[in-house]
């Protein structure tokens, strides 16, 4: 017997019984309406599949609709990516605007639920003087932890409608999980309130939650809530005099965009660049917690120096 033939022949025994197993899972799958007794939620991106990791862990299975590395900002699914959320039990968005495609699966599947966490939260808007009626809701409330708990209470609320029967279960990790946001809100406040300085130059405009909450001064490199907005010479040069008069010595950059723009105005004001994360682009398995942490060490860093 050659190898070939070996190899084939192993791979029906091994099959056969495996076969017998699949039709066992799909006879069960019939019985409950689920997948391995789990429920089929998505969420669109990384803070809200940390969120909803959470709180269901293992009795949820929660896969991301936006690619990992991809802005969401701009992101529209094609046609297959809407194939694939057309049999998700629920998908759980952020809401205030940044999923806008989101009415589409709406129609091709009306009977997913669709959360948005949104919901219930006083949003900003780009305009903040509130003067232009077409300006865009502000959608970066996952950056503060006291909004984000309420994104958290949301999720769990829903979850528990989707599954009654683990409902203890879920809201006692939703209420861990807020109690952990709530020893990061303290070490924001308490680590930021040393510093003298309260201005800081973000790289797109995603802080403005988090600024207001701990009583900051964000100002930006580009002016829009989009990151890939590219600046222009002037707009550079107005924002480097900025930082300048400012005396700041620290310049933010985020993962997904070019370093060289913030490098640029680090080295007009002698400063340096380190990185303030929107949490947009983020590996979707490192911690939310860790993650707000090293923007907060970061924001030391620019804050008291
Ligand atoms: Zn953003």
């Amino acid at each position: 017997m050659n190898l070939g033939t070996r190899a084939a022949i192993l791979a029906i025994v091994i099959a056969i019984p495996l076969s017998g197993y699949t039709l066992w899972v799909s006879d069960q799958n019939k019985a409950t309406g689920l997948t391995l007794g789990q429920h089929k939620v998505l969420v669109t991106f990384y803070p809200l599949y940390q969120f909803t990791k959470a709180i269901g862990k293992e009795k949820v299975d929660v896969s991301i609709i936006i690619p990992s590395g991809i802005e969401p900002h701009d992101w529209e699914p094609t046609i297959q990516d809407i194939q694939k959320m057309k049999d998700a039990d629920m998908i759980i968005i952020n809401g205030a605007g940044l999923e806008p495609w989101i009415t589409k699966i709406a129609s091709i599947n009306p009977n997913v639920i669709i959360v948005d966490t949104s919901n219930g939260i006083p949003l900003l808007q780009e305009d903040s003087n509130g003067f232009d009626k077409t300006a865009k809701k502000d959608p970066h409330i996952w950056l503060d932890p006291v909004l984000a708990k309420k994104q958290v209470q949301s999720i769990v609320d829903n979850l528990i409608k989707l599954d009654p029967q683990n409902a203890n279960y879920y809201q006692q990790n939703a209420n861990d999980y807020k109690a952990k946001l709530g020893v990061l809100d303290n070490k924001i406040k308490t680590d930021l309130s040393i510093c003298d300085k309260k201005d800081f130059l973000a790289f797109h405009d995603a802080f403005s939650y988090f600024s207001k909450e701990y009583g900051l001064h964000q100002h930006t490199i580009v002016g829009g809530l989009d990151p890939e907005t590219e600046p222009t010479a002037p707009t550079l040069q107005q924002v480097t005099e900025d930082a300048q008069s400012l005396g700041l010595n620290v310049v933010f950059t985020e993962e997904a965009v070019n370093p060289r723009v913030s490098q640029v105005i680090a080295d007009e004001i002698h400063g340096k660049v380190l990185i303030l994360s929107p949490l947009e682009v983020t590996d979707k398995n490192i911690d939310y917690i860790t993650k707000m942490e090293q923007n907060v060490s970061n924001l030391k860093e620019a804050l008291c120096s």
